[in-house]
């Protein structure tokens, strides 16, 4: 049995991991995310036991950017049902950056690779975006964070929403080329579907918001709730077999062109975004929320992920292991 995580390993993290910082570099291309503290490094840990663990800059806020694809993935799985969000994007990995558009038109099947990259995110929102207006579909994706999270409300910052909608131009060419292959329904708005897309990517959490999105994983659908009485119980959100896909997609696409290496040495389910943000999960065991905004050439925080291949080698945590 690996031995338990403790807040001195988080502590030890963080002192060890943060020098990392410096070799990587904000994300700059969305203006508002240039301005994020390039040192800043934080980590929470949500263990099935209900407890909270959290080191660093954890409690700093930051938005989800692409970690909010594993959220609208999971909705449309849910609302869609597999089959319909599969007819739309695929399941393989792409060794393309993660705003690439040259698959779009090279593949036969003209459907984005996966789930994970910008083009397969969009049409997922493009599923979503349907019926009913754009803040209404906002809120069905921020009521399922606020459930997984336990928090109150979960709101868009709206700084990083205008920044990424003022700058967007990239998303909008791949939204408009994939309606002109027909993989984005003709009677789709585009614009309402970037809309949603912006939004969602702008939902602000922090580390231990992300730390019990990847706990809600590692319970194959389920939130831990807090009793009254100081015991814990824990509520279906979504059936084991969409936590499943949304986990596998996690594995093969999840931190970009970067996923087989990641997989290779921390072996983890994972989901990074540009902010800094990398949610992981041990399944049945831990959730991991990480921040360090100072990111590499693939868009994965460079101390964020050096701090999982630290925490998986010394706690064993690596899915395929021979231990
Ligand atoms: N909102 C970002 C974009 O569309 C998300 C990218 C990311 O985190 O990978 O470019």
């Amino acid at each position: 049995m690996p031995n338990e995580i403790g807040q001195e390993t988080l502590e030890r993290l963080i002192r060890d991991y943060r020098p990392y910082t410096k070799q990587g570099a904000v994300a700059a291309y969305i203006p508002e995310l240039a301005y994020a503290n390039p040192h800043a490094l934080g980590i929470a840990a949500a263990g099935a036991d209900g407890s909270i663990l959290k080191a660093g800059d954890a409690d700093t806020s930051f938005t989800l950017q692409s970690i909010s694809k594993i959220i609208t993935l999971m909705v449309a799985l849910n609302d869609c049902g597999p089959e319909r969000v599969f007819s739309k994007v695929g399941m393989e990995p792409s060794v393309d950056p993660f705003n690439s558009i040259v698959k779009l038109e090279t593949l036969d099947h003209k459907k984005p690779l996966n789930p994970m990259i910008n083009a397969g995110a969009i049409v997922i929102a493009s599923l979503l975006s349907g019926g009913g207006s754009v803040d209404a579909r906002l809120q069905h994706l921020c009521d399922t964070v606020s459930r997984i999270t336990g928090r109150s409300s979960i709101r868009f910052n709206e700084k990083v929403y205008e920044s990424e909608r003022r700058t967007g131009d990239r998303n909008r060419a791949l939204a408009y080329f994939m309606k002109s292959t027909g993989i984005i329904d003709s009677d789709v708005d585009v614009e309402k579907t970037l809309d949603l897309y912006f939004k969602a990517c702008s939902l602000e959490v922090d580390c231990v918001d992300l730390a019990k999105i990847g706990l809600f994983f590692a319970l194959w659908g389920k939130c831990v709730e807090s009793q009254t009485d100081g015991t814990c119980s824990t509520k279906e959100i979504v059936t084991p077999e969409i936590a499943q896909i949304v986990t596998t997609i996690m594995i093969t696409s999840g931190m970009y062109n970067h996923s087989g290496e990641f997989f290779l040495k921390v072996g983890l389910p994972a989901k990074s975004g540009v902010s800094g943000g990398i949610v992981a999960f041990s399944p049945n065991r831990y959730g991991f929320g990480l921040f360090g905004p100072a990111i590499d050439a693939a868009g994965n925080s460079v101390a964020g992920v050096k701090m999982l291949e630290e925490l998986s080698r010394s706690h064993r945590l690596h899915l395929v292991s021979p231990h």
